[in-house]
């Protein structure tokens, strides 16, 4: 099956708003085994509504709209789609009923512009929205699907797997086989390798297509398998997820919808072990993102910024001596933060970073982009080194990757096995 993604926004058209969108449901088509055929922003205007809409339904089988279902006046879709295919629009009571009690829940004051938010064209199947106000709809049309939802991305990222694709699903299921996906996550290898690595992995002949996606700092690669039964589907994606592995166990740290820290959290909690985090170049990113994790007071005991000199000596016990002799950013400091702070947490371990993010700073010796990591347990304070080479923001982020990515790996005991 082929889908087209219509985007509708002036902010889109003009800039001020980068489309990803699209790229949420172009992923999730492909998760499906479908194909995006084309991608499409156009302003909130009904004749550029009417054009796009066009365009795509001569190209695929099915069109997912987002935007242009607001309140405001320049929020013009259902009208223009409607129009387009000469449909009246009616109030869905159901649709305004939820809109009402979610202004009761909130507390806001009611407007007269808000009950446009549950028109509907007539003959339009409703699509909720659990997240917020207006409900999409979706309608056939010379036997394709057109699909309409707001544009907010938390609610895209709701609607359209929970509400679009079913009706899709069911719309298609004839033609459509058996889907199964996998989603791979890699860290500290480039896109380019990975395509090179598995070269020779002839994925095809697995039955199964393989994508690559950067999603900064990881590298994605979405297994997807088509067949005429689950079990057919099943076998080939463990087929090919076995290569997959074989060639680059050393750098997958996730699956599917799992997250790094969501993983680290995971194994800290099951193996009832508490931290403390010491951060200087990161700036607290590393706690940030154990932070995201719902139930992390389980394990995390307490972030530490340790910017500058003074709060490493002070506070996380660093030797003025080793700050003079070896500087700020080095193994010796890394070292004495991580045990510094996993005895003043009183904690099972203890991280720490400190490095150049950028972009002054470097020396020939430890450029731009360097960082050491350190994890204290007690008995044994590991250290690692890294160089990346990005922008200052980039370089955080990823030596914030590198202390969790570290991490994780002396919690499934690979991190010893590397001494
Ligand atoms: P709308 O449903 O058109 O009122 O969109 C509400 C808000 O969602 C817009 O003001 C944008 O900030 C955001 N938005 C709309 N469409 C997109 C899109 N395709 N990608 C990212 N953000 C969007
Ligand atoms: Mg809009």
């Amino acid at each position: 099956m082929k889908v087209g993604i219509l985007t509708i926004g002036n902010e889109l058209t003009s800039g001020k708003t980068q489309d990803t969108n699209s790229s949420f449901i172009a992923r999730r088509l492909q998760a499906q085994g479908w194909q995006t055929s084309i991608i499409m922003s156009v302003p909130d205007d009904e004749g550029a509504i009417k054009t796009g809409l066009n365009h795509i339904m001569s190209l695929a089988d099915a069109v997912i709209v987002t935007g242009g279902l607001g309140p405001t006046a320049d929020d013009i879709t259902t009208s223009a789609v409607a129009r387009a295919f000469g449909l009246g629009v009616y109030t869905d009571q159901a649709a305004l009923k939820h809109i009402r009690d979610r202004f009761e829940k909130f507390q806001l004051k009611w407007t007269a512009n808000n009950e446009k938010q549950a028109h509907v064209p007539e003959g339009a199947e409703t699509i909720k929205n659990p997240v917020g106000m207006a409900w999409g709809y979706a309608l056939k049309r010379d036997g394709k699907i057109i699909a309409v939802v707001p544009g907010v991305p938390s609610e895209v990222k709701r609607m359209v797997p929970d509400g679009v694709i079913p009706v899709l699903k069911k719309e298609f299921k004839d033609e459509a086989g058996h889907v199964e996906s996998r989603t791979i996550k890699l860290s500290g290898i480039t896109e380019a390798n990975v395509d090179q690595l598995l070269a020779d992995v002839d994925f095809a002949g697995l039955g199964v297509n393989i994508g690559f996606y950067p999603n900064f700092p990881e590298i994605q690669i979405v297994l997807t398998a088509i067949a005429a039964t689950e079990k057919a589907a099943k076998e080939s994606i463990t087929a090919a997820e076995g290569r997959v592995s074989e060639i680059l166990k050393q750098y997958i740290f996730a699956y599917d919808q799992d997250t790094l820290e969501g993983i680290v959290a995971g194994l800290l909690t099951d193996k009832k072990l508490t931290i403390a985090v010491a951060e200087s170049c990161t700036g607290g990113l590393v706690t940030d993102r154990l932070t995201d994790v719902p139930g992390s007071s389980a394990f995390l005991e307490r972030g530490v910024i340790a910017y500058s000199n003074d709060c490493k000596a002070d506070l996380l016990g660093v030797p003025e001596d080793v700050l003079k002799k070896f500087g700020a950013v080095s193994e010796k400091t890394a070292v004495s933060m991580a045990e510094g702070v996993r005895r003043l947490g009183k904690c099972n371990l203890g991280i720490s970073t400190t490095g150049i993010a950028g972009p002054a700073g470097g020396t020939t010796e430890k450029p731009v982009g360097t960082v050491f990591i350190a994890l204290a347990n007690g008995t044994t304070t590991f250290c690692r080194h890294h160089n990346f080479r990005w922008d200052r923001r980039r370089n955080k982020t990823m030596m914030s990757q590198a202390a969790l990515i570290m991490l994780k790996r002396y919690l499934t005991g690979e991190l010893e096995d590397e001494r």
